[in-house]
This record gives C-alpha cells, sequence and structure tokens, in this order.
C-alpha cells in the first residue's frame, strides 16, 4: 500500500514562484530564471513529499498560473486571438492568455468548484480542433523521474471534466455544449497518454471532479463512454480517475465499470457517503482504490484512529487500497510548523499541506505494518485531539450556553416586512432612488503605508488612528459634496472584510505564512476559525459613530455577515457549521445592536459569500441555506423596526438563490448588476421580489467611469423590473481598489443620474 496525493502547494515556502512571476511580467526576470526556479520549487516539492513519506508523488500539477489554462494549452484549445502570442513566445502568450494585452481580452475566470481557486474557463465552439501537446507533462514526469522519485505519477484533468467546465467561445451561439466535442477530444488524450506512457509513466491519473456534481444522464453516459473508449486504448498506461470535493453518486457505477485500473475517491465531509456507496455496488474488485481519507481542504490534523477504521473498511472493497489526501494541497497553506508565534499547544491541532502529506504516509505504514508499526502516531494523535477536545478555547461555557439558547424567534425581527418599510422610511426620509455605495472607498497607498508604519513601530495606535480619522473625513466631506443620501465610513481601517473581524473576535487564530493560492499570482491567508466565537469589546461602531458625528445625513453601520466570515476563512471541523455559524452571528447581533444604540439607522450586513458556499449537490443544498439564511437572521433581528438593514452579494449569479435572498429578511439589498445590463433586476422581478433592491449601476472592476446618461439608462432598465418606491442606486461592490479620481467622477455621474431620472417619475 502506497501513500500519495493529488498535488501541492506551488508557490513556495516564500511564495518564490509569484516573486518570479510578477519579476518576469515587470521584465526584471528572464524566461530562463523564471523556468529555472519552477523547476527548483518543484524539486523542493517532490523532495519534500519523499521526506514526509509519500511513495508516488504526483507531476505536471505545477502551474505558472493555473492547471486549466495549461490544460487548454495540451489539447491545443487556445482562443483564436491568442494564438499568434502564444506561436511567437509561449510564455509570453500563455500568460496573455491569463491576463489579457491592449489587443486581446484574457480568458475568463471563475471558481473551482466550491473552493476559493479560480481557474480559466476554456472557450470552445463547434470549429475547435485539438491537438496534442504533451510537453510540459512529459517534462515534469522527466524532472520526477531524474530525481529519483521511486514512482511518479502524471495528474492531469480528465476529458470529461476539461469539457463541462469549458463554455462557448465569444461567437459562438450560447446553447453550445462542450461537452459535444468529447469525441472529437478523445484521441488527443489517446496521444497524450501514448506520450507519457513513453516518456515513463507507468500511471496517469486523470481527474475528473465535474462528476460529483449532478449530472444528467446524457453526461453520465458521456463519461462511461470516455472511459471505455480511454480504456481500450492498447498503447497507455495504467488509468486512475480521481474525483473529489464530494460524493460521486450516480457516476459511481459508472466509473466502477469502466475499464480502468482505478479510481481516486473523497472520504472525508459529505463524500463519506462514498463508503457505502461503494459498498452497494460490490466494491471495486481487481482495481487500485485511492482513498481520500485525510482531507485535503481544511488545516485540521486527521483522527488517524477514524481513518484506520475507514481504510480497514476498504480493503474489502478494492484489489489494493493506497492512502490518499481527499484532493491536491493546492487549497491549503504549506507547512504548520512555520507558524511560530500560534500557542504551540493550539499548533499542535493543525496540519498543513506538508504534515497532511506525513499524515497519508502514517497511515499507509499503518495499513501495511500493522497499527503496531503506527502506535506512536497514533498516541501522539490520539493525545492531540484530546488536548482539542478539552481546550478551553473550543469549550467556551458562556458561548456555548448562549448558543444553545437561541430560538426561533431570535432569528425574527419584531414586525414583518410589509409593516417595517413605512417606520423605516419615516425616520430616514430618503428621495425615491435614494444613492448610496457598498461601503469602501479607496484603499490609498497612505492608508496602506500608516498600517505598515504601525506595524513596524514607526507610529503608534494614537497617531495610526488619526490618520484612520482624517480619511474618514475626507470620505464623508466627499459624500455630501456629491449629494449622495445614505453616506459610509469608508471602511479606511479595514485590511480585508473578514480578517479585520476575525482579529478582533476570540476564537479566530491569524497565520505569518499561511498563503493558499486564489488565482494566478494572487495569494490570500485566510484566518483559522479555531475556537467558540466571542467578541470581547465593540468592533467598528466607534468609526461608524465618529462618520456619524460628521454629517446630519445617515451613516450606514457596515459589517461582514456570518456566512462570509466562514466562507473566506479555515472553519473547525469539529462541530457542525451550522454551530460555527450561530456563534459568529451571535457576536455580530450585539455588534449590531451597538451601532443602533449609538445612532445607526442603517446598517449593512455584507454576505458576498452566500451563493459561494452553496454545496455542489443539490439535495445538500436546502440544508444549508436553512441554516446560512438563520445566521444572517440571527445577526440582524435584534434591531428596532425602524432601522434599516442592508445586505450585499457579489461575484456570483443570484437566480438560483433569490427564494433565500428573501429568507435572509433583510429590508434592502445591493447587487452586482452593471456588467450584465441590471439583468439580476429582472430575475429579482421574475421571483416577485418583494423588497428594496440595488442593483449596482456602476462596474467597480474596470477602471472605466460610466457617464451620467449611461448611468440614468440603467436605472430606467432597473425601474422597468422594480417600482421607484423600491429601486436604490449604487455601485456594483466596494470601492476599494479603484482611485479617487474615477470614484469621484463616477459618483457624482451617479447621483446625477438618480436626480434626472427621479424627475421623470
Ligand atoms: N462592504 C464591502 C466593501 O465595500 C463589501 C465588499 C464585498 O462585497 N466584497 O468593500
Ligand atoms: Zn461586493
Amino acid at each position: 500500500m502506497r501513500a500519495t496525493v493529488h498535488g501541492y502547494p506551488r508557490q513556495g515556502p516564500n511564495r518564490e514562484l509569484k516573486k518570479a512571476v510578477e519579476g518576469y511580467w515587470e521584465g526584471r526576470v528572464t524566461a530562463e530564471a523564471l523556468h529555472s526556479t519552477a523547476a527548483e520549487l518543484r524539486r523542493g516539492n517532490w523532495r519534500q513529499l519523499a521526506d514526509a513519506g509519500i511513495d508516488e508523488v504526483p507531476t505536471g500539477d505545477f502551474s505558472y498560473y493555473d492547471h486549466m489554462l495549461d490544460t487548454t494549452v495540451m489539447v491545443g484549445a487556445l482562443p483564436e486571438r491568442h494564438r499568434a502570442a502564444v506561436a511567437a513566445d509561449p510564455l509570453a502568450g500563455y500568460f496573455a492568455m491569463a491576463r489579457g494585452t491592449q489587443e486581446a481580452a484574457p480568458l475568463e475566470m471563475t471558481k473551482w468548484f466550491d473552493t476559493n481557486y479560480h481557474y480559466l474557463v476554456p472557450e470552445l465552439g463547434p470549429d475547435t480542433v485539438f491537438r496534442a501537446d504533451a510537453g510540459k507533462q512529459t517534462a515534469e514526469l522527466g524532472e520526477a523521474l531524474a530525481l529519483g522519485a521511486a514512482a511518479a505519477r502524471p495528474v492531469l484533468v480528465g476529458p470529461v471534466t476539461y469539457l463541462l467546465l469549458a463554455k462557448p467561445a465569444p461567437g459562438v451561439a450560447p446553447d453550445f455544449e462542450p461537452l459535444t466535442l468529447l469525441e472529437r477530444l478523445l484521441p488527443v488524450y489517446a496521444e497524450l497518454l501514448a506520450d507519457l506512457r513513453a516518456a515513463g509513466a507507468r500511471w496517469v491519473q486523470l481527474d475528473e471532479p465535474a462528476l460529483v456534481q449532478d449530472r444528467t444522464p446524457g453526461e453520465l453516459a458521456a463519461a462511461g463512454e470516455a472511459y471505455r473508449a480511454l480504456g481500450e486504448l492498447a498503447d497507455r498506461p495504467r488509468l486512475l480517475v480521481a474525483s473529489y470535493f464530494d460524493r460521486l453518486g450516480e457516476a459511481l457505477p459508472v466509473l466502477a465499470k469502466a475499464p480502468v485500473e482505478g479510481l481516486a475517491l473523497d472520504f472525508t465531509g459529505p463524500a463519506a457517503a462514498n463508503l457505502d456507496a461503494l459498498a452497494a455496488v460490490g466494491g471495486l474488485p481487481g482495481k487500485r482504490l485511492v482513498a481520500g481519507v485525510v482531507d485535503g481542504r481544511n488545516v485540521w490534523i486527521n483522527d488517524l484512529e477514524r481513518s484506520m477504521a475507514t481504510l480497514a473498511t476498504l480493503l474489502g472493497l478494492a484489489g489494493r487500497v493506497d492512502v490518499a489526501t481527499s484532493c491536491s494541497l493546492l487549497h491549503v497553506p504549506l507547512d504548520a510548523r512555520a507558524e511560530r508565534r500560534i500557542d504551540p499547544q493550539v499548533a499542535r491541532w493543525l496540519a498543513f499541506a506538508r504534515q497532511k502529506a506525513a499524515e497519508a504516509a502514517t497511515l499507509a505504514r499503518g495499513l501495511t505494518k500493522g497499527t503496531g508499526a503506527i502506535s506512536a502516531e497514533l498516541a501522539a494523535n490520539r493525545a492531540d485531539l484530546a488536548s482539542r477536545t478539552a481546550s478551553p478555547l473550543t469549550h467556551d461555557k458562556a458561548v456555548r450556553a448562549r448558543s444553545a439558547a437561541v430560538t426561533e424567534a431570535d432569528t425574527r425581527r419584531a414586525l414583518p416586512y410589509h409593516r417595517r418599510t413605512a417606520a423605516q422610511r419615516t425616520r430616514l426620509g430618503l428621495p425615491p432612488l435614494p444613492t448610496t455605495t457598498i461601503g469602501s472607498f479607496p484603499q490609498t497607498a497612505e492608508l496602506r503605508r500608516a498600517r505598515a508604519d504601525l506595524r513596524a513601530g514607526r507610529i503608534d495606535e494614537t497617531a495610526y488612528e488619526q490618520r484612520i480619522a482624517a480619511q474618514i473625513r475626507e470620505v464623508v466631506a466627499f459624500q455630501e459634496r456629491a449629494g449622495l443620501d445614505v453616506l459610509v465610513h469608508g471602511e479606511g481601517e479595514r485590511n480585508d472584510m473578514v480578517q479585520y473581524f476575525a482579529e478582533q473576535l476570540t476564537g479566530y487564530l491569524a497565520t505569518r505564512h499561511g498563503w493558499v493560492q486564489s488565482y494566478g499570482t494572487r495569494y490570500v491567508r485566510p484566518p483559522i476559525l479555531a475556537g467558540d466565537v466571542a467578541r470581547p469589546r465593540p468592533m467598528s461602531v466607534r468609526w461608524t459613530q465618529y462618520a456619524q458625528s460628521l454629517t446630519s445625513r445617515p451613516v450606514k453601520g457596515m459589517l461582514t455577515g456570518p456566512v462570509t466570515m466562514l466562507a473566506w476563512s479555515f472553519v473547525r471541523d469539529d462541530q457542525p457549521v451550522a454551530e460555527t455559524a450561530r456563534q459568529v452571528a451571535l457576536a455580530l447581533r450585539d455588534e449590531v445592536c451597538e451601532l443602533e444604540a449609538g445612532g445607526a439607522a442603517v446598517i449593512q450586513v455584507d454576505e458576498p459569500a452566500l451563493r459561494e458556499t452553496l454545496p455542489l449537490r443539490a439535495a445538500d443544498r436546502p440544508g444549508y441555506l436553512a441554516w446560512a439564511t438563520a445566521a444572517f437572521r440571527l445577526a440582524t433581528s435584534g434591531v428596532r423596526p425602524d432601522t434599516q438593514i442592508h445586505t450585499h452579494m457579489c461575484y456570483a449569479e443570484f437566480g438560483d438563490i433569490i427564494g433565500a435572498i428573501e429568507q435572509l429578511d433583510a429590508d434592502v439589498i445591493s447587487l452586482e448588476a452593471a456588467r450584465s445590463h441590471m439583468q439580476v433586476a429582472d430575475e429579482l422581478a421574475g421571483h416577485g421580489y418583494p423588497r428594496e433592491a440595488g442593483p449596482g449601476v456602476y462596474d467597480i472592476h474596470s477602471p472605466r467611469v460610466p457617464g451620467p446618461e449611461e448611468l440614468a439608462a440603467l436605472l430606467r432598465k432597473g425601474l422597468t423590473a422594480i417600482p421607484a418606491d423600491r429601486l436604490w442606486a449604487n455601485p456594483d461592490c466596494g470601492l476599494k481598489t479603484r482611485g479617487w479620481p474615477e470614484v469621484r467622477e463616477a459618483l457624482r455621474n451617479m447621483v446625477a443620474a438618480a436626480r434626472t431620472v427621479r424627475r421623470e417619475l
């Protein structure tokens, strides 16, 4: 029995890859230097995996930017507009596809399943011609073999997932289905497999995570056909078809019957259902099962005894069982041992990529040689788990008592929506089409410098706060001059909308090196929600109050909602997420009530991630939406009827969660809409959404400033779906990434547009 992983973090211990790639973009690093840094990082990873006890290392999972883009190159499906650039200079052309150039737009980027990783979406059409290019895969396999890796297994995105994640190219009919290209793509995979075999691959892994989503009978049949065809090839390595992030469900019998030599399955979280399903199909006799029992997406140590029990059951269900992480370790930071500032007692509960690889190796050893061979590891693991359970950090009596006492009534406002609106109108006295923003104003170089100065000890807390106060004065004065109706304080004090609150709540840990790739060279350092959550003191009240003291117009309080506080963190796995969400919601509820007591008549609780963490399988969605919306209501329902609760969402299509949005019981919602030309307004209207809404009219992702006429036209379009007494005028999202000159002009134009359209009412 072997231990393996499906992939490893690419960035290097000090984000060397980011520095090299960005240096190359800026012309400071040559292509050769970039290539050699990358090769060094790959060697480092393979050595690290071998040291951890991994017997079979993955290859080809490394990427300069994104593995889906690498797959697009591998199958030769380059968009027409980039072909010449790639032919002239493959590396520069590769980055042009990722980032765009003056002449050619980049590929669209979207989220990789329900992770925070983003991939570049393949663009295909009826005229797409595929062509095999195994160069990157064979080269990286060669490197691993040259290093003396005992066994190396190329990992490729599988043909079915590749097509299911693609979209029609620009100019192609929007109802074109990329999966119809399967027959054309399979010969290319056949060629790639032959090339890899010639390069020394004994096994090749084909990743098919798209098969853990709900699939139509036609799609399942296509998958069965694909793996029958690939399985029947004469000249090929052994095939391992991998799935992860959820259970295979109805795709399991399809793959179990396919003439491939192995399957990799996830046995963690909702994918644990794979265990019974595997027994139900009679197991995988004569096949290799790569069992993902070590969760590749969280940061916690494995329960080794429980995993041993799972593995023991699996031994009876397959010809051969190997131990693995549930998915690529791309989604976790590199090394928990680098976190020297985390309390050593707590650090023992953490397992990042390096530790997870070691856990898989330990389990494989236990499986091969018997538990006696890993008794020391089991004992240490048992002690660490026990210390986690017994810790006051994970079990705060006061927090638990309060959470247990929450009733359904605590999640309901005193009056229903239709009776609150009149009271809010009287209190606020706003015109029709009221204008507002989503919260943040430009995070200027001065603000970032002030934060860096504070961290480095060059300025003290008082000096830092003076700089924040100065920014608030500027933001408020500008909004008054521009004529906005509901003002904000600008969020200048916030480094990040989750981190800012996480740093002030108990139960959250911060890491120093816990970087995880979000896309390309962008990495994030999610906080770790490790314990019970409490709010020792107010978090945002004083800056909101300060802003309010400067103006007679209403200033919105600004908070991040419970679902987003979880979605952009690593969340504890020792209790249901719903319970963790409830604790965060209670802390936020106190903040909401204190904002109100401090004079706020409008409070916005952002939930941009509500759609993002929607479970992959439709059957799991009602349960998720029930606890998620209850947590939002728990956070916001403690206020008076005449206090107006706003929420905000972005980064998603909202069509399929409008019912859930209503369950939030917010009074006003602002949504991203400018790029889709207010389509969301029609969707809201189509669902009879009965509340106030502000579909964004200003696309804040672009430096382009929309003119007053364009903005007025969007508002008029909004009015065709939402009546004038319920429509708000606002941008798509916060303005923190924009510059002041654009923001000033765009917001002045937005106010002018609202005034023009008001006169037409
Ligand atoms: N209030 C936040 C801001 O304006 C919302 C950000 C977001 O939705 N991503 O920055
Ligand atoms: Zn947003």
